[in-house]
């Protein structure tokens, strides 16, 4: 699968839509940088072993480059372009005043020590030093990098600056400058979007099953969101494997993490203490969670893996795409032909990206807000931007990920212009 291509597959149906400028078209075909070094470092036993990093500068006609910053054994460099593209997208329809960027280290972090991560993690901010900055490039957490990688970022780069920086990354602990609720920001974002479609759809949280692939940040606290507000979350999974719930009557997602953080996975059953009932809880592959016949289907994994074979298998009556890209351009046009509602990835799962906005802007004025604040502030801009897709979608009788993407590439074709 190449990401890219899917990328500007989207981007061609949107542009058609709206004739989109030939030569913000032609801009926006390519990333305005893109980065590859070598990451050496020394390995606990004496030995050096060198990794391959990437960091793709998309476009930042609206603001700094802004994306996070990934650490999976499977990324490439057009991985990272597909994702630096959509991060433009995504703080476009956002209309947050940043680009759009993304890196990572193609590694498995799980067979790193804590000490051989941060050797990594400096040596690639090292190299990336000219280029990230608070006016520069922001990285911040992707798929297997946490607060603590951030730290390690924002330490390197004040010391090679020689004064503290903290607004170079974001998603950084709170206690070293990061924002109150950055780290479920992401799911709270993608929650309140789901409490926007009951209220338009009209459905019942208690009446309504949801499936979730990916038990990591996003999913685990998407699931701890919506099962507080009443939803039936029957099938979780993490890369192992997954959980089904065949009575129906719902998970609570505290339980799963209890076993994952005993086992090191979600397990064949449901176990607290030393009570196991392997009665309710059905093991299920990670291709089965996807093709569940549930009310809600949330991948929150990995890209692309909704995709031209499985696309038509999807029973599902609304996808909430947390996970960036996890729907492919041949698997959205069989699954928007059977009238499903797809909410984008561009959209649903922006949280993230908005708060990490609201933590550079408290870092920039060192002034930092309760965690109420942000939350209520993230609500008004979640809700804000699912209204105006929403308004595009029925203008252009289109589907929201269409839709998202007029909005997006009309703000950014007006910075551009208006530019010279
Ligand atoms: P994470 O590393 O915290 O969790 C990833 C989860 O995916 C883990 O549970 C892991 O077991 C699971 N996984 C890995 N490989 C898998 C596979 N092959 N099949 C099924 N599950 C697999 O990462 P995250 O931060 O939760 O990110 C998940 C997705 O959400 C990514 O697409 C990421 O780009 C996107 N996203 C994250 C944020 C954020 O703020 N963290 C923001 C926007 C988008």
């Amino acid at each position: 699968m190449n990401a890219f291509k899917n990328a500007l597959d989207q981007l061609a149906i949107a542009a058609k839509k709206i004739d989109l400028d030939k030569t913000v078209w032609e801009k926006l075909k390519n990333p305005d940088k893109s980065i590859q070094v070598s990451v050496p470092i020394r390995m606990d036993d004496g030995n050096i072993k060198t990794f391959e990093g990437y960091r793709v500068q998309y476009d930042n006609s609206r603001g700094p480059y802004k994306g996070g910053l990934r650490y999976y054994p499977k990324t490439n460099i057009n991985e990272v372009k597909a994702l630096a593209f959509w991060m433009t997208i995504k703080c476009a329809v956002m209309d947050i005043p940043f680009g759009g960027a993304k890196g990572g280290i193609k590694i498995n972090p799980k067979q790193l020590s804590n000490s051989e991560l941060e050797r990594l993690t400096r040596v690639f901010t090292r190299k990336l030093s000219q280029d990230i900055g608070p006016e520069i490039d922001i990285p911040a957490p992707d798929v297997y990098t946490n607060p603590i990688v951030m730290n390690w970022i924002m330490d390197e780069y004040s010391k090679i600056r020689g004064h503290n920086i903290p607004a170079v990354v974001t998603g950084k602990s709170v206690e070293n400058n990061g924002s109150k609720g950055r780290t479920e920001a992401t799911s709270l974002g993608g929650a309140y979007i789901i409490k926007k479609l009951a209220q338009k759809l009209k459905f019942n949280p208690k009446k309504t099953t949801v499936a979730i692939q990916g038990f990591g940040n996003v999913g685990y606290n998407i699931a701890k969101f919506l099962y507080k507000s009443g939803y039936k979350i029957i099938a979780l999974s993490d890369s192992k494997g997954g959980i089904l719930d065949k009575n129906k009557t719902g998970m609570n997602p505290d339980n799963i993490m209890e076993t994952k953080t005993k086992e090191g996975h979600i397990g064949g059953c449901y176990c607290v203490g030393s009570v196991c009932d392997c009665k309710n809880y059905q093991r299920i592959t990670n291709e089965k969670l996807l093709q569940l016949p549930v009310d809600i289907l949330i991948p929150s994994a990995l890209e692309g893996v909704i995709k031209k074979d499985n696309g038509g298998k999807i029973k599902a009556k609304i996808i909430v795409e947390m996970a960036n890209g996890a729907i492919t351009p041949e698997a959205d046009k069989k699954i928007n032909r059977k009238h499903k509602l797809i909410i984008p990835d561009v959209l649903a799962n922006a949280g993230g990206v908005t708060v990490s906005y609201f933590e550079w802007v408290q870092n920039r004025q060192n002034y930092y807000w309760g965690l109420d604040e942000v939350n209520e502030k993230l609500k008004q801009i979640m809700e804000h931007s699912f209204n105006n897709v929403w308004e595009i979608r029925q203008k252009y009788n289109t589907d929201m990920r269409t839709a998202a993407f007029i909005l997006a590439l009309d703000r950014i074709q007006t910075s551009i212009k208006l530019r010279g």
